[in-house]
């Protein structure tokens, strides 16, 4: 008997099922139909663009291995999408997406010349192998040039990305540092010069990791006695890019680490990509060879988008969905949420999720009910620099009279409060609180607290400073 597009499909539906949650199985593969089976290649019609994308980014694995059961291991996949255009009176049209509609970045080969002693040079990345070695990239294809809008909040820090993936090792911009706060475009931007690296340079080993697994790997390294061979790793990376470099923030072995691999990449003529949440004059606990580095190359800043750039990042993302909305909407959105364009992607896919599940039309008033849900959802943690500002503010004085040495009862106190609320409204630790308030240690810091705590009790003037500061940071 041979298989039908219907049998297939019945069967992975099976096995799916088996593997996800009911809710999750009714939601996503119960509106899915089998459409035609050609040779190896499955097609199968989902709703929408949005569907596809869900399904691609949440269970192609699990999508791969059910087919991979049915039909051997060149399956492939091909979605097409139907797609109801409700704001208009146009016909529904269909378009045909191969799973993965960017292919992945492949694994990169690299022949190891055999300099240390040990005869196998272990690859963090857990593939085991010994003259030939796979990298993978870790590279998010889906986040690219083509899909990084461009804006004045990100046009320097873009098209220095441009510059260093056109000529990698070959530009003044090395290390090329990016950085900016949350939500700004930072990991999408680094993952965007990898891609196109990968795209114009094949033969170029490019790797990105974020500073924590980093530091995990650095961290197993040292347990198993392994650390050259990570130090040795990593300097067989033609372009490096490492996520979130604050992360190191304290972390001496690993600062220390990747100092060498850097000088050992940057001296071979090996580009350097770093992003940061913060600038490199403001990095705290990173030590001063490191922070000199950084400074080598381009510093450049992501900034909160302004209006425009917020409207066009909604549209598209709106394009390439397939789904049309009302101006009026995207407006109201892109007024509302302005400084995190995560926040900004996440309120309108809320929306075409809702118009698409409840076969909702979008009305302005369903707009409001998710953008102020987005809002207060996402009150930001303030950050220690927000706090040692306000306080200073209040006390009218600057930021550096606060940080400073000086035993004046008044001075001390604003800066004993700094601390008060950097451990309360904060997740810093007290060691890298005290450090970035005016460089004490953790102790300073809890003797601070308790002296709050105590004050507050039996001081009414101070409690007042405490009541009207609290009011500021809520
Ligand atoms: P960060 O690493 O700075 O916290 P991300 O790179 O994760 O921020 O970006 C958050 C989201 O915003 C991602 O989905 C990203 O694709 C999107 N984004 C950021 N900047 C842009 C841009 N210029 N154009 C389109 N999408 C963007
Ligand atoms: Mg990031």
């Amino acid at each position: 008997m041979s298989a039908t597009a219907n049998s297939v499909w019945k069967n992975c539906l099976a096995f799916i099922q088996d593997n996800i949650q009911p809710q999750a199985f009714k939601t996503w593969f119960e509106p899915i139909k089998p459409i035609k089976l050609t040779d190896k290649a499955l097609s199968i019609q989902v709703p929408s663009k949005f569907f596809y994308e869900w399904l691609e980014e949440h269970y192609v694995k699990l999508l791969k291995v059910s087919l991979t059961r049915e039909l051997g291991t060149n399956a492939k996949l091909i979605y097409v999408i139907k797609m109801e255009n409700k704001y208009g009176n146009k016909e529904p049209f269909t378009e045909q997406i191969p799973s993965s509609n960017r292919t992945a970045v492949g694994p990169q080969e690299l022949d190891v010349p055999i300099t240390s002693k040990s005869p196998e040079l272990k690859n963090p990345f857990v593939i085991p192998g010994i003259r030939n070695i796979k990298i993978e990239s870790q590279l998010n294809p889906n986040y690219n040039f083509d899909n990084f809008l461009e804006g004045d909040s990100n046009r320097l820090a873009r098209s220095a990305g441009m510059a260093v993936a056109n000529k990698p090792g070959g530009t003044s911009f090395n290390p090329l540092l990016v950085f900016g706060g949350v939500g700004l475009g930072k990991t999408h931007l680094a993952h965007a010069i990898g891609v196109e690296i990968k795209d114009k340079y094949p033969e170029k080993t490019v790797l990105y990791i974020s500073a924590e697994k980093f530091t995990q790997q650095y961290i197993e390294s040292v347990k198993k006695n392994t650390r050259n061979d990570f130090i040795h790793f990593y300097q067989l990376i033609d372009v490096l890019i490492i996520d979130d470099v604050q992360f190191l923030s304290g972390k001496s072995g690993t600062q220390d680490v990747f100092f060498h691999i850097f000088n050992h990449l940057h001296q071979n003529g090996k580009q350097v990509i770093l992003t940061s949440d913060k600038a490199p004059v403001d990095m705290q606990d990173i030590e001063q060879r490191l922070l000199s580095r950084f400074k080598w190359g381009l510093s450049a800043e992501l900034q909160s988008p302004d209006y425009e750039t917020r409207v066009s990042i909604l549209k598209n993302k709106l394009y390439r969905d397939g789904v049309e909305m009302p101006e009026e909407i995207v407006d109201h959105v892109a007024k509302n949420i302005k400084t995190n364009i995560r926040e900004l992607e996440g309120a309108i896919i809320s929306l075409i999720a809702q118009s698409s599940f409840n076969k909702r039309e979008v009305t302005l008033e369903l707009a409001q009910q998710v953008v102020e849900k987005f809002v207060k959802n996402t009150k930001r943690e303030v950050s220690i620099d927000y706090i040692q500002k306000v306080v200073s503010d209040y006390f009218e004085m600057d930021v550096a009279t606060l940080q400073s040495k000086t035993r004046k009862r008044h001075i001390v106190q604003a800066r004993q409060l700094a601390m008060f609320f950097a451990k309360k409204f904060t997740k810093a630790s007290l060691a890298s609180i005290g450090s970035q308030i005016g460089k004490r240690d953790h102790a300073t810091v809890l003797h601070a607290c308790k002296t709050v705590d105590n004050l507050a009790e039996t001081d009414k003037q101070f409690r007042k400073y405490i009541e009207d500061l609290n009011k500021k940071f809520s």
